[in-house]
């Protein structure tokens, strides 16, 4: 079993630090037939600034990756966002205009975000890293952050869940069934060692499809997932390689 693609790579244009080309190049060096581009949504936010500079600028990225794919015919690069949830009804920080244009959509819990508004701050952010963080009202956060996916998954057409259980509590088992339903993946992320082994398992359960994201932020981490296709191997993942649905295949 190996890696056929990475649908999770960061730029330049965002929290990467290497160029569009140079991700596409590791990627052939990897052997990968599949990249995608996934730069931070623009509400991303820390000391400076980590998303891209607005919704817009992933249409120049993928104008850009329009004419790489021209280049480079030996493989299939995609425009993609890992896209940030803003508020409590489910928003996130790219519109739909912008959406149906990219050839995938990542959507991932951050907590170093701008919220949309003083009540998303709090139910997303304070509760996620203070209050969930000393052990107060944890059962309530985590229902909380997993309803928020799901409303997220109803508002806009999601590929990828990126690094779920990450920064925050979420019901694996709920979550899991409700992606399966939509025909979403859950990200295996090689980066911040989630899921678990635990998490795989109740997750595989329910029938969801993974998808294996190294979360690059140099071009030497691109394909670099290891020790999470060693724990797919190990609890007897199947593999799969359809569009939609995982990145490992034989
Ligand atoms: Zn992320
Ligand atoms: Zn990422």
């Amino acid at each position: 079993m190996r890696l056929t693609a990475d649908y999770h790579t960061h730029t330049l244009y965002s929290h990467g630090e290497g160029r569009i080309k140079d991700n596409i190049e590791a990627a052939i060096g990897q052997g990968l037939s599949e990249i995608a581009i996934a730069d931070h949504g623009p509400k991303s936010q820390s000391i400076r600034r980590f998303g891209v500079k607005k919704a817009e600028t992933l249409l120049e990225i993928k104008k850009k990756i329009d004419e790489y794919n021209e280049y480079y015919p030996e493989i299939n690069i995609l425009a993609a966002v890992e896209a940030n949830i803003i508020n409590l009804d489910g928003e996130i920080d790219v519109p739909v205009e912008v959406l149906k244009q990219l050839d995938k959509v990542l959507v991932g819990f951050h907590l170093f975000i701008r919220p949309g508004d003083w009540k998303s701050l709090w139910g997303i952010i304070v509760n996620n890293a203070i209050i969930g963080k000393l052990r107060f009202n944890n059962d309530k956060i985590r229902k909380m952050n997993t309803e928020l996916m799901i409303k997220v998954m109803d508002n806009y057409e999601v590929d990828i869940i990126t690094h779920p259980g990450y920064q925050v509590d979420i019901d694996t088992k709920v979550l899991a069934t409700e992606a399966a339903k939509r025909n979403v993946a859950l990200e295996i992320n090689a980066k911040h060692g989630f899921l678990t082994e635990e998490f795989l398992k109740v997750a595989a359960q329910e029938g969801v499809k993974f998808s294996l994201g190294s979360d690059a932020h140099t071009p030497q981490q691109v394909g670099e997932v290891t020790p999470a296709l060693e724990l797919v191997q190990r609890l007897g993942i199947p593999p799969c390689s359809s569009y939609k649905c995982s990145i490992i295949s034989k």
